[in-house]
């Protein structure tokens, strides 16, 4: 049986290596055991590879990202993962709204709109706009920038609770996921073992020094515990780069990343965008090789 405190986490394509579930270090309250199996997941046979993520609590789950391609056997497979889906309320919601990451939405359509029956007890999709976002969660919104330091806390029911924030700069709807149950703090497209792609470079480097003072404000042993997850691995274990359009990467480099990575991130970015989208910010690896900055092409 699915524990309430517990997050899931979809791996990708078989051409993609599966990261072990052990591959994550074991956390109490955490259950992993519902990784997906390779043929659930061959909805992510694109060169993207998505990692997506479910938390389930005791009144509604919440998914994140929805993958690249409609593909029925992956909603089955989150179903089936949810045993007791008929008591809970599933929220069908994104990291943000790039493409790979929204275009499995039309699975839930036509059970969101009650044209079907579901195994959920209801389905409800987030819409993919800065606003539409804001308006759902409850989280504070400004088109001008003004808000970018606004929280919210969304309550998976039985006191188990998410704290979301905005992380923009690479696409305007983007946030972080934090679960104190799991220490798991979800980047998205922000930051992960690979390319990261700027494209408003002010509102990237103001994401990075956000994400770095809530990590620096964790107490210490939840910082050190902290696993950040982003949604894709386009870096081999020897520091080297996977080509854009991969979709065999055999020595995938570690996928989760530390908070030392997400302070490394705030350096690399320090200042960036004072001067212009593209003043103080480089492209290339950081000197640990963790991650590789793209600022914007213009
Ligand atoms: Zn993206
Ligand atoms: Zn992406």
């Amino acid at each position: 049986m699915l524990r309430t405190h517990s997050v899931l986490l979809m791996v990708r394509a078989p051409q993609h290596r599966p990261p072990s579930p052990l591959s994550l270090p074991a956390h109490p309250g955490c259950c992993l055991s519902g990784w997906l199996t390779a043929a659930a997941v061959a909805h992510a046979l694109r060169a993207e590879g998505n990692f997506v993520f479910l938390f389930v609590g005791s009144e509604r789950a919440i998914l994140f990202d929805t993958g690249p391609i409609p593909y029925e056997p992956f909603k089955e497979a989150i179903a089936e993962l949810v045993p007791n889906a008929a008591s809970l309320d599933l929220i069908v919601a994104h990291t943000h709204s790039h493409g790979d990451h929204i275009k499995g939405d039309p699975l839930w359509e036509a059970e969101a709109a009650g044209e079907r029956d579901s195994p959920f007890r209801s389905v409800v999709i987030v819409g993919h706009s800065p606003q539409e976002v804001a308006d759902f969660y409850s989280l504070d919104f400004a088109p001008d920038g003004s808000c970018e330091d606004a929280t919210t806390t969304f309550h998976l029911g039985g006191g188990r609770e998410l704290q979301l924030f905005w992380i923009r700069g690479h696409e305007d709807s983007h946030i972080a996921v934090y679960d104190e149950v799991t220490d798991v703090l979800v980047t998205g497209d922000v930051l992960y073992p690979g390319r990261l792609y700027v494209r408003d470079t002010p509102q990237f480097a103001a994401t990075c020094q956000r994400m770095a003072a809530f990590v620096q404000h964790l107490p210490p042993a939840r910082r050190d515990a902290l696993r950040v997850l982003g949604c894709h691995i386009e870096m081999s274990s020897d520091g080297g780069e996977y080509e854009t359009g991969t979709v065999y990467q055999p020595d995938e480099a570690k996928y989760e990343m530390t908070a030392q990575d997400v302070l490394d991130l705030a350096s690399a970015t320090s200042g960036a965008g004072s001067g212009g989208q593209t003043s103080g910010l480089a492209e290339g690896f950081d000197p640990n090789r963790r991650f590789m900055v793209v600022p914007p092409r213009l």
